[in-house]
């Protein structure tokens, strides 16, 4: 399915191809534990995934051992995506609750123990 995605002001849009969503992940990161987002259950492939083409629109957090960028729209301050990692992870892990006509709440949640990853914490 083709998948369209915006922050809340509308300036930052993305979209991506992937099998019908039916899952989530939220994760327990001390990162994710205060944004509070359903993400994407999986890492959607760099060849499935058109980021935002203005790359000034986006903010980017990195922290701690520096493997993820974390992006969110300058303007409204949504995160949007995880991507660009370093090392064995290609492409995009995206915040669901951007997601056109897609109810996160409503789709089955299961929780990733980031905190116990060394690289995450
Ligand atoms: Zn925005």
């Amino acid at each position: 399915m083709e998948y369209k995605a915006r922050c809340h002001c509308g300036r930052v849009r993305f979209s991506f191809r992937s099998p019908e969503i039916a899952s989530g992940r939220r994760c327990n990161c001390s990162l994710c534990l205060r944004r509070g987002a359903v993400l994407s259950s999986g890492y959607i492939p760099s060849a499935d995934f058109t980021p935002h083409h203005v790359a000034s629109d986006l903010g980017v957090y990195v922290w701690n051992e520096k493997v993820l960028n974390n992006y969110f729209c300058k303007s409204c301050g949504i995160f949007v995506y995880i991507g660009d990692g370093v090392g064995d992870k290609d492409g995009y892990r995206v915040n669901l609750g951007c997601v056109e006509g897609l109810d996160p709440l409503a789709l089955e949640i299961s929780v990733i123990d980031g905190a116990s990853l060394p690289m995450v914490g």
